[in-house]
């Protein structure tokens, strides 16, 4: 067989299994072993790792990774690559493949079962079709993770790493910048996957902060705020926060913090950093516990 990761050796395996591409799970196969060398070069396994790989396709990245790696849990949705990953990883012992929607399966308990809990690493040429929710999802949920090393279409890595004033900056870059260090590791053009996609694409790590940048007393509530500021990005912050559903805050209080931290009552959530989201969401909550 024809080594995986090239045009040659993609070819032949899905031709052996009659695989037909589906649309809808986002698979677009890596067919150039430089960026596969370059995913697994700055993902900076070792043999004591333990890695998460989402959406493994016909197996390309999972042998790289397993060949690196103590072990590896790959997941993925598409029950017509089972046969064709059996076939593909037969000769590496070290990988668990788990036929599963990655957004369904509990990876804390995968992490506790398959690492005593320490942090994994994960690695993923990700479908974009659910880029964000398998990001946030990741990184809200606190599963013990080191670092987050994805390749992800090139507008999200934008978004990931933009910060206030320009039209990219939103919830995701807050998100990512408070749990995670992003860090461009390369840009991968349409022809090194197959099917090609119609969208340029960046590898990215994200290196999990041991502590956050900033201290936010209640997590939850400030990426509600800031959920609710993009929702409404044209609208003043105060106006949109106001108009927010379960909040529970009214114009005048948001006005009054924003005052308090020496804010024109005018600024738009577009212009406030993740430190003055953070001092945002704890003034107001220091406000609703004076007045219940
Ligand atoms: N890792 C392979 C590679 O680099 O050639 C394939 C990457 S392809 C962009 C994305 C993979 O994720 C596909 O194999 C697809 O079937 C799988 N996938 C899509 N949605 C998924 C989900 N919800 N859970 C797990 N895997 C998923």
């Amino acid at each position: 067989m024809a080594a995986l990761g090239t045009p040659s050796g993609t070819i032949e395996i899905l031709k052996k299994y009659n695989f037909s591409f589906q649309k809808r799970y986002g698979q677009n196969f890596l067919i150039d072993t430089n960026i596969l060398d370059k995913i697994v070069e700055a993902s900076a396994i070792t043999e004591k790792d333990c890695v998460l790989e989402i959406g493994p396709g016909i197996g390309t990245m999972t042998q790289y990774l397993a060949r690196n790696a103590r072990e590896v849990i790959a997941v993925e949705i598409d029950k017509m690559l089972i046969p064709v990953l059996q076939d593909t990883l037969s000769e590496y012992q070290n990988v668990t493949v788990i036929n599963e929607d990655i957004l369904k399966l509990d990876i804390g308990r995968i992490v506790e079962e398959r690492n005593g809990g320490h942090p994994i690493k994960v690695v993923a040429n990700l479908p974009y079709y659910i880029t964000t929710p398998i990001i946030m999802g990741l990184l809200e949920s606190h599963v013990p993770v080191e670092s987050i090393t994805i390749m992800v279409q090139k507008e999200v890595a934008d978004r990931m790493q933009t910060g206030p004033g320009t039209k990219d900056y939103g919830a995701l870059s807050l998100a990512v910048q408070y749990y995670a260090k992003p860090e461009v590791v390369t840009q991968v053009s349409p022809a090194c996957f197959m099917p090609k996609p119609k969208v340029g694409s960046t590898v990215v790590k994200l290196t999990v902060h041991g502590q956050p940048p900033v201290e936010a007393k209640d997590e939850k509530h400030m990426f509600a705020l800031i959920r609710a500021s993009f929702n409404q990005r044209r609208k003043t912050l105060a106006n949109g926060l106001a108009n927010a559903s379960g909040l529970g805050l009214t114009r005048e209080k948001v006005v009054s913090a924003l005052e308090t931290m020496g804010l024109q009552p005018t600024v738009r959530g577009e212009a406030l950093t993740l430190e003055e989201f953070s001092a945002l969401s704890n003034l107001l909550k220091a406000d609703s516990f004076r007045k219940v």
